[in-house]
């Protein structure tokens, strides 16, 4: 059965440093990234979709044809007279730093004109992060939510994955309320336990566990780096997997999406939580072992 994965976020103009010191224009974006990943590795039994808004210039253009070519079908608002937002990253001693241009992208404006989301049934998934929520003003924010709610009392299901970004939010206190009430919504929250350490103050990946468990999530599953990624499901025992080491980790940039992407995929045809996980990984590592946010991937399964 063709299933539907709808992620919903922001992708951004990415202009990335080569040896040459020019820049090389790229799209990417937390939600789309995750988009990306699973187009590669999941078969032809999932539609994958991306839902956002772009401005009316050129560029905006570009985006919608890059995101069409990579397979993902682009659910794309126009709002006149925006563009889209932009990052710049900049290498020092090989570290990388970014710098952002995204405060007034169409993509803030993703919710406005849309009264339901497009093209979704009972048995598909939506999937969005901390970082969809904080671009949002507050009445978008609420409209969104509201449209997650409506989805799901079709039987859709919903993913999040805080991607905990404090400085889009106004307030600490605000952020940590936004992202427990989209957890509260969710059926899959997919934390990164040192944001959550840092911005919850959780002590272990159990306790993040714990907490998107008793919020209502059915399903969480911790990621964390090199460590051991802690997922429980239901009413069944947590698990426990470890990610394949890494020989040499080259850039960590998306790991966490590239992980995403392999997740849902696998969890979507109907795989075990183990196994979703192990997929999810074998993502991420050919992620990290490559400098960029979008690098070509195989399936664990495919
Ligand atoms: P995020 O990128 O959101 O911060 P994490 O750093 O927790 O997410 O990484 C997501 C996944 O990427 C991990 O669950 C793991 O599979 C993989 N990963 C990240 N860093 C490493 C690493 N150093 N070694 C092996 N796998 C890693």
């Amino acid at each position: 059965m063709t299933r539907t994965l709808m992620t919903i976020g922001e992708c951004m103009v990415e202009m990335a440093p080569g040896d040459d010191g020019r820049f090389a224009m790229g799209f990417a974006g937390d939600m789309f990234n995750s988009a990306w990943y699973a187009r590669q590795v999941a078969g032809d039994g999932l539609r994958v979709a991306f839902l956002s808004a772009i401005g009316d210039d050129a560029v905006s253009g570009e985006m919608k044809s890059f995101i069409r070519a990579a397979g993902v079908k682009p659910l794309l608002s126009v709002v006149p007279g925006k563009s889209v937002g932009l990052y710049l990253i900049s290498l020092k001693d090989g570290e990388r730093s970014f710098s952002y241009w995204r405060s007034d992208s169409a993509a803030r404006r993703l919710t406005d004109g849309l009264d339901r989301l497009p093209g979704l049934a009972s048995g598909d998934w939506v999937l969005i992060s901390g970082i969809t929520l904080a671009i949002l003003d507050d009445d978008r924010r609420a409209r969104l939510l509201g449209l997650l709610s409506e989805a799901k009392s079709r039987g859709v299901l919903i993913a999040f994955d805080p991607n905990i970004r404090p400085r889009l939010w106004d307030s600490p206190e605000e952020m940590c309320r936004q992202i427990m009430k989209a957890a509260a919504l969710s059926d899959l929250v997919l934390p990164s336990f040192d944001d959550e350490a840092t911005h919850f103050g959780d002590a272990s990946p159990e306790a993040t566990l714990a907490r998107y468990r008793a919020a209502g999530a059915a399903s969480v599953v911790v990621k964390n780096g090199a460590g051991p990624v802690m997922a429980s499901e239901g009413s069944f025992p947590p698990v426990t997997v470890h990610p394949p080491e890494i020989p040499a980790v080259v850039d960590t940039t998306a790991a966490g999406d590239a992980f995403n992407g392999g997740f849902l995929s696998a969890f979507m045809d109907g795989a075990s939580l183990t196994d979703s996980i192990h997929a999810g990984c074998t993502v991420a590592a050919q992620v990290i072992g490559a400098r960029g946010a979008l690098v070509p991937v195989k399936g664990s399964r495919s």
